[in-house]
């Protein structure tokens, strides 16, 4: 347990129903005792765990800052694993500050970013795993977010790595004692059964990273562009799908001449959506800018949505924008279907088209199931771990390397030690994963991106 009691505060600096000063430490429960006056007259260090109390934030002179609710948490049951006290005053910004300088006075030291949950990590309350999946539950743009960050939060992930090493563990014991002793004939030490768990291995390390993309989808939101000649209805386009007014819809051709970004929640994935300036030659040079900057987008997004007009023959702006879109993940939008078709479409062959009339809202439901679909979010199931972030990845990426390099070691016959070896990178790459082998800078790393209070 840490030697320094800490406090801040932990919900949003700003006008609310409540706001909650957090205390967390040896000392906690005292130094909240010094601040906190009880109606009942029982002091805070007379409560067992899980006991609120009712009365008031003081200063340390006795003098009134607000009234107040005290929730006592006793070590190891607590957030962080150390004794907490929680204490709620009206949410605003002066009573949650007068209340921290109290306590601040009473003998506390101001929390770092993230420093609870740090305590929480190194306290053994938490794997690293889950720690991260604190902050993303926090920041989760959508529910399916929210959905998966409580996945890795229950654990998920450290339980499948739990699973993978203790049978990466099992191999490099039993190629020990196959090496050891490689003239007896013991069931199950024989080059078939080696190989068979390492690809067992494998397979598990390539399953969690085979939804690393879907997933950040869900919980990063992709950049999408919409991208279009003039007037084909892109405005209108974004319009439908964010439900605003964000982009100014007009008749004349070339009103949107920089880029416009909204976030839209589609099921559930959030697009974090750039309507462009509409591509075509142009001589008006702050509308050329806008062009510039959206033939660049195209390159820069992880998804596109381009534009079509159906209800008038292609000409050879249209084709310069599918030549600009092959490639790409795009979703080709026919608009205007609710006027008479004109154009040849044969030329989008081969791209993922939906029909819509933007005007209308005709189609945009079908657009939103392909938009899901070509983002990967339909295919994560409620039971996928899914890896939150480069960090996680990056480990899991570097364990199945470790088992490929491992294999094709043992496949051409060197020493079993080497294969040890590498089976032993793969585990500690996984460790690092779970936070089990994480160094000191790892996690350092990982909490200074935490908010205070946190
Ligand atoms: P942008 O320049 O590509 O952003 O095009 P706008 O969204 O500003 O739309 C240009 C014009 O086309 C406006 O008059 C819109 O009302 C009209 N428009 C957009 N979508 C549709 C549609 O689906 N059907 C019809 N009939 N008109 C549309």
């Amino acid at each position: 347990m840490s030697e320094r009691t800490i406090a801040a505060i932990s919900t949003p600096k700003g006008e609310g129903g409540i706001s909650v000063i957090r205390i967390s430490g040896g000392d906690a429960i005292s130094i909240a005792e010094r601040c906190f006056r009880s109606v009942s007259g029982r002091k805070l260090s007379s409560l067992e765990g899980y006991r609120a109390a009712f009365g008031k934030a003081v200063r340390p002179d006795g003098s009134h800052i607000d009234e107040a609710v005290a929730l006592v948490f006793r070590a190891p049951k607590s957030y962080t694993g150390e004794d907490v006290v929680e204490i709620s005053v009206h949410g605003g910004v002066i009573p949650a500050r007068e209340c921290l300088a109290a306590v601040f006075a009473a003998g506390a030291h101001s929390a770092g970013a993230g420093e609870f949950t740090k305590r929480a990590f190194l306290n053994g309350k938490m794997d690293l795993a889950e720690a991260e999946s604190v902050m993303e539950i926090i920041s989760a743009k959508n529910a399916a977010a929210l959905r998966l960050a409580n996945g890795a939060k229950e654990g998920r992930i450290g339980k499948d790595i739990e699973r993978i090493t203790e049978k990466l563990l099992f191999t490099a014991s039993s190629l020990a004692a196959y090496s050891d002793f490689p003239d007896e004939d013991i069931e199950g030490l024989d080059k078939e059964s080696f190989s068979a768990m390492i690809d067992e291995s494998e397979a598990a390390v390539k399953k969690l990273i085979s939804t690393f993309d879907s997933g950040q989808a869900v919980l990063l939101g992709v950049q999408t562009v919409i991208v279009g000649k003039p007037n084909v209805g892109k405005s209108t386009l974004m319009n439908m799908l964010s439900g605003n007014e964000r982009s100014i819809v007009t008749k004349h051709a070339g009103t949107t001449r920089d880029i416009v970004e909204t976030q839209v929640n589609i099921g559930d994935i959030t697009l974090i959506l750039s309507d462009t300036a509409g591509i075509r030659e142009t001589d008006n040079e702050i509308e050329s800018i806008g062009v510039d900057r959206a033939v660049k987008r195209v390159d820069t997004s992880a998804l596109v949505l381009a534009v079509f007009d159906t209800s008038k023959p292609f000409d050879g702006e249209d084709m310069r924008i599918i030549d600009l879109i092959k490639g790409k993940n795009c979703i080709a939008v026919l608009n205007k279907c609710d006027l008479p078709k004109a154009a040849d479409c044969s030329a989008l062959r081969g791209l993922d088209t939906v029909a819509v009339s933007a005007k209308l809202g005709e189609g945009i439901e079908t657009l939103c199931k392909e938009i899901e679909k070509v983002c990967g979010a339909a295919s994560l199931s409620a039971d996928d771990t899914v890896l939150l972030n480069e960090r996680q990845y990056s480990c899991a990426v570097r364990a199945q390397n470790a088992i490929i390099n491992a294999k094709e070691a043992f496949d051409s016959g060197v020493t079993l030690d080497a294969v040890t070896v590498l089976i032993d990178d793969a585990i500690n790459a996984l460790l690092e994963l779970s936070g089990k082998r994480a160094t000191d800078e790892v996690a350092e790393e990982i909490f200074k991106n935490f908010c205070i209070g946190k």
